[in-house]
């Protein structure tokens, strides 16, 4: 059978895992596997499915440190941001257990005496799902959780740059007492996550990665569909301060907001949208406190800032620092590819703070997915809010300010999915929904109660219990009147 492997991008001559390449055959045989094991499952009771993701969590949490280091070896992760992926998906097992005692529907009066209406969920049938690499065991549980809740079987195809990660999160999910067949990993490239998306027996598409990736997704599974696809995208955060902001907090902000995880969140914070009044002494601070962070390796407890994804990925942010600066931006910091000692091979990029950028600039739009910082200067609140909003992304965004009347009006009026006040664009909390608008996403939210729309149909249901036909208001007017 064909394999890839996949390697740690801290030392790429070191092999993590190898994996089987699946094809098209394999694909189906996991589908019918997973539709198999699917029709049972939708039988167990609700809070009997939230009982084995509850002991899922447990699981997770008994092996979480062993965990944390896949996936600092796997996706660069350092060690601490990597309990947080574990620790993600230990919450969100928690969260969705919860659910299984929740309201399942709503309860409505009927126009008919004696007749009564409420609804239900029912599960789409097989999933699947399609994840990117820089949460690999928090975004699988993001799907896998609530689409086992509501019912329902799985084929995952985790990013071909973390697929052990998604295999040892799985085998928790089976230790903890998922039934044999119900939740499938298949591994590859985006052809196999092609071979998903189009397969007759996959009702619904849950996907998270880039744009582009998502447009081809949505696109192919319309053609052969319709399914239920859910797109939750790339993001171009933002962070403005207004010149009331306390600058402290805003310096603690930003540093971990842009370069935590080596700026590879989809909520890290890319753009800083500052009030001129206070530009200089913040990009100073913001600056000196960036050239202080250790960059190295991942498992190293004292590194701030672990290694990109790629040698591709640093390529990339690169070109995009060059091209900034090209068009005028001021390099205040960084703007280099390095090789930490012990880490030979790997690609590291230094924390990077570009000055100067117009909203309407290639920097100032386009996702890096790496440690840069553009920061843009405004001059009053509502041009601050423009130079957000004046963007194809709609994920996460924040305000610093002390005036409570600014920052509710930013509430309102920031386009994106997630606004913090007084925090960076980073540090969402599972029970809260999750995703953005415009270009982010296409409506569905990942996480909270609203996490399970995206695996479960709704059905009405009326109950008629008058003992003869009376239709409904529409057909039957007259009789009321
Ligand atoms: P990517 O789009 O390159 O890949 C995502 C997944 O899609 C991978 O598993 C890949 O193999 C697969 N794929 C590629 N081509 C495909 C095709 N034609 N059909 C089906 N599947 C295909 O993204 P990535 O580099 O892994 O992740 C980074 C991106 O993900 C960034 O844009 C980031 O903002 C975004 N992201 C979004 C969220 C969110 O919740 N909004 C969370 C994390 C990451």
């Amino acid at each position: 059978m064909p394999s890839f492997e996949s390697r740690n991008p801290a030392r790429p001559a070191d092999v993590v895992a190898i994996l089987d390449l699946a094809d098209a055959a394999q694909v189906d045989a996991a589908v019918a596997r997973a539709a198999a094991a699917q029709l049972a499952w939708a039988r167990v009771p609700v809070p009997a499915r939230a009982e084995i993701i509850g002991r899922i969590g447990d699981v997770l949490a008994e092996h979480k440190a062993d965990l944390a280091r896949l996936v600092t070896l796997e996706a660069g992760k350092i060690l601490v941001e990597a309990g947080g992926d574990v620790q993600e998906a230990v919450d969100m097992a928690g969260f969705i257990a919860g659910q299984g005692r929740a309201a399942w529907g709503t309860t409505h009066p009927c126009e008919m005496p004696d007749k009564f209406g409420f609804t239900t969920r029912h599960p789409v049938g097989v999933v699947g799902m399609i994840t990117p690499w820089n949460f690999p065991v928090a975004i699988p549980s993001w799907k896998i959780f609530p689409a086992l809740l509501a019912g329902n079987g799985v084929v995952i195809k985790p990013s071909e740059l973390a697929p052990a990660c998604c295999d040892a999160f799985v085998r928790a999910c089976v230790d903890a007492g998922v039934p044999d067949g119900l939740v499938n990993v298949v591994h590859g490239f985006g052809d196999v996550g092609a071979a998903i998306t189009t397969h007759p027996g996959v009702r619904a598409v849950s996907f998270t990665g880039s744009v582009p990736t998502g447009r081809r997704v949505a696109a192919a599974a319309m053609e052969v569909g319709p399914k239920l696809v859910s797109l939750e995208l790339g993001g171009k955060n933002a962070m403005i301060v207004m010149d009331d902001a306390d600058l402290d907090l805003v310096v603690d902000g930003a540093l971990f907001g842009a370069f935590g995880t080596a700026g590879q969140r989809c909520t890290s914070t890319s753009r800083l949208v500052a009030h001129r009044a206070v530009a200089d002494e913040l990009v100073d601070r913001i600056a000196a406190r960036a050239a202080g962070l250790r960059v190295g390796d991942p498992m190293d407890a004292t590194t701030d800032v672990g290694p990109v994804i790629t040698a591709e990925s640093a390529q990339r942010i690169h070109a995009m620092v060059e091209r900034a600066v090209g068009e005028g931006n001021q390099l205040v910091l960084g703007g280099e590819i390095v090789a930490p000692t012990g880490c030979e091979g790997g690609s590291f990029y230094t924390p990077t703070i570009l000055r100067g950028a117009h909203r309407d600039s290639y920097i100032a739009r386009n996702e890096v997915f790496g440690p840069v910082l553009a920061v843009l200067e405004v001059g009053e609140f509502d041009e601050a809010i423009d130079t957000v909003n004046d963007c194809e992304y709609g994920l996460s965004s924040a305000i610093y300010t002390r005036d409570v009347n600014r920052a509710m009006q930013a509430v309102h009026r920031l386009d994106t999915g997630i606004v913090y006040v007084n925090a960076p664009t980073i540090g969402a909390e599972i029970h809260l929904p999750f995703g953005g608008n415009k270009h982010t996403g296409n409506g569905y939210r990942e996480a909270g109660t609203r996490g399970l729309e995206q695996f479960s149909e709704t059905k009405s249901v009326y109950i008629d219990y008058s003992g003869r036909l009376q239709k409904a208001q529409i057909d039957n007017r007259e009789s009321l009147t």
